[in-house]
């Protein structure tokens, strides 16, 4: 028994005795929990998509579900203190905690576990079009959405401000909105811009489109050009036009990958489950979000991971010759 992942046998003999008495073939329940993000981003239905897959599984007896949490370094950190069992986590923020690099210095995750990739997602700043902002130098003495701690994009955001020398005194305002209150403050006039690190199309940049005027702004300059050349983890990205009201243009700007994680005390067979559970129903799970319209299984396993695979998620792969 480890962790969160539990059998119904744990809860109490007397329980127990009387399930016994009742129907001979006990059930062993055992109970994960995935961490996403805001409910208006997209690891939220990365984490109710998984676990729709998981809770179908007939022979499994496993119950998944997936609360909305701050994001990739709360999943990360519930992951290592046992309050999570798996989470969604940007390449970046896996790469950082397992190596105990950038915000993780001096403290490497080594327990940390990939299990597989999924979107890409590019760091989207969206500004009102009244704030004049219309490159990332623009920012400055502006009232800026940075991100809860918790988030990836406080994570991405932090990485861009010390590339520009910035600090929260850069701007007039640097806010820690959860993800899902930021469209609301650009639409209410509360801050100027938000950032976000998120798969697309999504909901936040959806409702802070069609509730006021504002646009995508390009981040491809030269401090862009040399963060992405500095670290692995970061490339070049595009957020194709015509998604949002207004945005009619492709923006090009730089991002990671999402990436599905775990710790090395997960029961293998439970992640071994989840993404045959995942594999074995990919056109179903492709059909769940515009976000992973192109994703490919082989793809998945073998780029974009900094941490060793789970050994339940490669025991998977191999069988399905994807690994060696
Ligand atoms: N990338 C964001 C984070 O790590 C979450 C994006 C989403 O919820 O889709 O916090």
């Amino acid at each position: 028994m480890k962790r969160h992942v539990f059998s119904t046998a744990a809860f109490s003999g007397a329980l127990i005795a009387a399930a016994t008495f009742a129907s001979p073939a006990v059930a062993q329940e055992r109970f994960i929990t995935i961490g996403t993000g805001g409910q208006t981003g997209v690891y939220y239905v990365v984490g109710q998509s998984i676990c729709r897959l998981v809770n179908r599984l007939e022979d499994a007896d496993i119950k998944c579900n997936a609360p909305s949490t701050g994001g990739s370094v709360a999943n990360i950190n519930g992951i290592k203190s046992g309050e999570l069992d798996m989470g969604v986590a940007q390449s970046d923020v896996q790469y950082q905690a397992y190596n105990g690099t950038g915000n993780f210095e001096g403290e490497a995750y080594e327990d940390l576990r990939a299990v597989f990739r999924v979107h890409g997602e590019p760091l989207t700043l969206l500004a009102r079009a009244d704030s004049g902002i219309e490159t990332l130098d623009d920012l400055e003495g502006k009232r800026v959405n940075i991100g809860n701690p918790g988030s990836g994009q406080r994570n991405t955001m932090e990485v861009v401000m010390r590339a520009k020398g910035w600090t929260e005194d850069s701007f007039s305002l640097a806010s820690q909105l959860d993800a899902a209150e930021m469209a609301a403050a650009l639409a209410d006039n509360n801050i100027d811009a938000m950032a976000y690190v998120v798969g697309h199309p999504n909901g936040a940049i959806q409702e802070a489109t069609t509730t006021v005027d504002s646009h995508l702004v390009p981040l491809n300059d030269e401090t862009v050009q040399g963060i992405v050349d500095e670290f692995p983890y970061y490339s070049m990205s595009v957020i194709p036009g015509g998604l949002y009201k207004g945005n009619d243009e492709d923006v090009e700007t730089f991002g990671v990958a999402a990436t599905f994680v775990t710790t090395a005390e997960t029961d293998e067979d439970i992640i071994y489950q989840t993404v045959k559970a995942v594999f074995d129903n990919f056109d179903r799970f492709k059909r769940l979000h515009p976000a992973f319209e192109n994703l490919d299984p082989e793809d998945m396993v073998t780029s974009g991971l900094s941490a060793p695979l789970h050994e339940g998620a490669a025991r998977y792969y191999r069988e399905q010759g994807w690994i060696e």
